[in-house]
């Protein structure tokens, strides 16, 4: 299916039994053409479920000439499984009617689950493998920090269920999202869990996979970009840099962070970057001062990477405190502390200059 065509009045055949074919039809009735479905019997599913209400349900051809005339009604042909006899006769007829023929991938009869790591929000920061992985859901489950503004084009005919945790609003515990996913592919049904980031950058993925690994329902983990490498990219910042810093470690704000870890992470010398950390930073920034970091070290705060209100704010480890009290700083927000903070030569530009420069290269 190609996403750039119009398809509102349209004629589409899909050859395949309900189940196998169920994601196909489910997009190709969400790009508002008029679907016709026949399957052979034997197919795979063929009568185990009722196909999607809306879909016209034709007689299966029995000779070349049914095929012929139904082939020549229509405007695409989209094989998702038949025989190779009939592939064939279809092929035949699709080239003599100058019909658009393709063929999809069936839908997997057992249910899964994906996690998948939509990166910090941006869509062309979404992987090739993760819109792979949208396309073929029946089910997604997502929350805010993910890339959701266009999830009825990457995932159409899906259902998509919020289990984010909008701030001030009541959330779905986790251990209740990992119940839903669960069920839906115990149901047959193949399940992606949207996460912002990576999935296992603190996002709780490995709790995910495990809930999933207890109900024995087959899990596969697709990576992302996660926010602690690329907001601090769209703001200009590189976490490492030659002969400036060649390490960074990235560390959760999310409970206070206590002296211990404090100074270590003093005694590394290297790039720190902290998630979840706008409630704790009056206390990380004063605590790294009291054990021994100089308090002239760059600090940088970039709020919502990405977005069209992206903010980046800049101090020192003695002034960030107050320049951030004065901004209003608020949550989702990326915190890097370290002297790569000074090479932020392009600041808030720095994210459309990466974009255009990629673009150029696809080009
Ligand atoms: N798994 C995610 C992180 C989840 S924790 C990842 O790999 O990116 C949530 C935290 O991530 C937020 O509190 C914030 O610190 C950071 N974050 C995620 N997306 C962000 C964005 N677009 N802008 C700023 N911070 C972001």
């Amino acid at each position: 299916m190609d996403l750039g065509l119009q398809y509102t009045g349209k004629r589409v055949l899909v050859v395949g039994g309900a189940r196998a074919a169920r994601r196909v039809l489910a997009r190709y009735l969400a790009t508002g053409a008029a679907v016709y479905q026949v399957a052979e019997a034997g197919t795979a599913g063929t009568a185990s479920v009722a196909s999607a209400p809306g879909v016209h349900t034709p007689a299966l051809p029995r000779s070349i000439g049914a095929w012929d005339a139904l082939i020549a009604a229509v405007d695409l042909v989209a094989i998702v499984e038949t025989s190779p006899d009939t592939d064939a006769v279809i092929a035949a007829a699709c080239a003599r009617h100058r019909t658009w023929l393709t063929r999809e991938i069936a839908a997997s009869p057992a249910g899964s689950v994906t996690l998948l790591g939509g990166g910090p929000g941006l869509e062309q920061l979404l992987t090739v493998g993760g819109l792979a992985a949208l396309t073929a859901a029946d089910i997604v489950y997502y929350d805010r920090l993910g890339p959701t503004d266009r999830l009825d084009i990457w995932a159409p005919g899906a259902e998509h269920v919020d289990v984010g945790k909008a701030p001030g609003h009541h959330a779905i515990p986790q251990r209740d999202a990992e119940r839903m996913m669960v069920a839906s592919a115990l149901a047959g049904l193949t399940v992606v869990r949207l996460k912002g980031g990576d999935p296992f950058v603190f996002g709780r993925g490995g709790e995910e996979v495990l809930a999933c690994r207890a109900a024995g329902v087959p899990v596969t983990v697709i990576s992302g970009v996660t926010s602690a490498i690329a907001v601090p990219a769209a703001a200009g910042i590189p976490v490492t840099h030659r002969e400036v810093s060649h390490l960074f470690t990235v560390i959760s704000g999310h409970a206070p962070i206590s002296d211990a870890e404090l100074t270590h992470l003093v005694g590394l010398g290297g790039t720190i970057v902290v998630l979840m950390g706008i409630g704790t930073l009056q206390q990380m920034v004063a605590g790294l001062a009291r054990l021994g970091m100089r308090t002239d070290m760059p600090v940088a705060i970039v709020e919502r990477g990405f977005a069209h209100d992206q903010r980046t704010t800049i101090g020192r480890l003695d002034t960030i405190g107050a320049l951030a009290t004065h901004a209003g700083v608020r949550s989702p927000a990326v915190v890097v502390i370290g002297d790569v903070v000074a090479l932020a030569s392009h600041g808030d530009d720095a994210a459309a200059d990466l974009l255009r420069e990629a673009s150029e290269l696809a080009s």
